[in-house]
């Protein structure tokens, strides 16, 4: 692999990577050497529920530039407790590896449990990261507005919205908000036309590259397993959109 020298004079990172997940169960300690070898200097693994949570943050451990995010996935609406949430904030206070909250939000899409169970499971781990003055990573998925109407109502004022995915009429109300849109492969899918003007017009301080590995991998590698150093192709786009 080779890639343009002149993209490492950023700090490339990967804000969203499922490492824990079984499809890296094989060989993680290779993909995440890859990663290191290619530049990156941050991965941020992502927990969908307590067990990915409890393995991203043993991850987090083990690796310097491997950091993590705790939560449970809309997916995984049904497992989240208040001895859940408890353990969340144990988590979050003792270790300083925990920078977030998430993957947390709404999936209208898969809709695998109902929405309202969904929005309050979603506003409630928002209120455990206002108390614990961390930051929120959300997952949305044909659910925009809704997202939009509880993070407005929650008062929370870090987001990033993971896997961003809608049009410029809502990307302009994210940044208006100073909300934070993660783009991921995504934005190299030939159909996304509409995404990339929104990669093209957002704010500088507005963005974070991810890969949401092992899912969704960038155009040169669709159909295989999605990992970090990918992310290198999503910043070449980034890159070529924006001159
Ligand atoms: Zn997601
Ligand atoms: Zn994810």
């Amino acid at each position: 692999m080779s890639y343009d020298l002149r993209l490492m004079t950023y700090v490339l990172q990967d804000t969203h990577a499922h490492l824990d997940f079984s499809a890296f169960d094989k060989d993680r300690e290779a993909v995440i050497e890859r990663a290191r070898k290619a530049g990156l200097q941050k991965i941020i693994c992502v927990g969908c529920d307590l067990l990915s949570s409890d393995r991203s943050i043993e991850l987090a451990k083990k690796y310097d530039f491997i950091y993590a995010s705790i939560g449970v996935h809309p997916s995984d609406a049904d497992k989240w407790n208040t001895d859940l949430a408890s353990k969340f904030i144990v988590q979050a206070k003792e270790e300083q590896k925990v920078v977030s909250i998430g993957e947390i939000g709404l999936d209208y899409f898969h809709l695998d449990h109902p929405k309202e169970l969904q929005k309050r499971v979603f506003r409630e781990q928002l209120d455990l990261a206002k108390q614990l003055g961390l930051p929120v990573c959300v997952h949305m998925r044909e659910s925009a507005s809704d997202v939009y109407d509880v993070l407005i109502d929650s008062g929370i004022e870090q987001v990033t919205l993971h896997c961003f995915n809608e049009g410029l009429e809502f990307a302009q109300k994210a940044w208006a908000r100073g909300w934070v849109l993660g783009f991921g492969g995504t934005i190299t899918y030939p159909k996304n036309e509409e995404l990339r003007k929104v990669v093209a017009a957002c704010p500088s301080e507005l963005f974070v590259l991810e890969t949401d590995c092992p899912f969704l991998p960038p155009q040169s590698h669709r159909g295989e397993r999605n990992e970090p150093v990918y992310v290198i192709e999503v910043a070449k786009m980034v890159s070529a959109l924006r001159s």
